[in-house]
């Protein structure tokens, strides 16, 4: 079994680099921000989780663990599965913890380290396709017609937490709450693989992190 955690700050790529993994690995990609929009679509979560998501802040860590505890229990998950966006504060990363420990299991962190201003223009230029949720970037990675998706042709739109003001909360959150879960994973001496994805195409990063996590496996092999 693979439980794989990829862990950054919103814009870092976690996203592109989970669907990569998952169809590289045939394991299922399971986003909590994803799950979160889908449900509220569905009419299924209160009004209070939908304002928190899109004032920027985070949703109730009693609410992410159980669906997050329901959707690891599914059958397609008992092979691995690509986390995206969870944990994002410690009591979520002791949860997962918790429920991969009492099977025997054990997670890989992948920190995707991406510059701050780099973030910034990341989250203002991304567009998404509402039907196949497909990320593109006006600037580094635009449709190949303007506002159009490539797969399906539908409008491209804007998040509506990736306008300015929530973006600045979204980061602070991060800042605030979740950068110190990988101090937690590293004290408590659990793997944290650094991957630096500032800079390169998604492809160059996918390279970097399968590497990573070979020679991660490697030095396993001979602990
Ligand atoms: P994302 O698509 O991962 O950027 O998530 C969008 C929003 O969903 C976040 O800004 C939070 O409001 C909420 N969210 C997603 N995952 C979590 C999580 N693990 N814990 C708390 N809130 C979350």
């Amino acid at each position: 079994m693979k439980p794989i955690v990829l862990f950054g700050s919103p814009g870092s790529g976690k996203g592109t680099q989970a669907k990569m993994l998952t169809e590289c690995l045939g394991i299922p990609h399971i986003s909590t921000g994803d799950m979160l929009r889908d449900r509220i679509r569905h009419g299924e979560h209160l009004e209070k989780v939908e304002a928190t998501m899109h004032s920027g802040a985070l949703v109730s860590d009693d609410v992410v663990n159980a669906m997050v505890r329901e959707r690891l229990s599914l059958a397609d998950a008992a092979r691995g599965f690509v986390l995206d966006g969870y944990p994002r504060t410690q009591p979520q990363a002791e949860h997962l913890c918790a429920w991969l420990d009492g099977r025997g299991k054990r997670e890989v962190v992948i920190h995707l380290a991406v510059d701050y201003n780099i973030i910034i223009a990341r989250l203002t230029g991304r567009r998404q396709c509402p039907h196949c949720g497909t990320l593109y970037n006006v600037a580094s990675h635009p449709p190949r017609v303007d506002g159009l998706c490539d797969l399906d042709g539908e409008k491209l739109v804007i998040r509506e937490d990736d306008s300015e003001p929530v973006i600045r909360e979204r980061l602070d959150a991060y800042e605030r709450q979740t950068r110190p879960v990988l101090e937690y994973y590293r004290t408590a001496g659990r793997r944290v693989i650094e991957v630096d994805a500032s800079d390169h195409p998604p492809e160059m990063v996918f390279q970097e992190i399968r590497q990573a996590m070979e020679a991660d496996d490697r030095s396993k092999d001979r602990r």
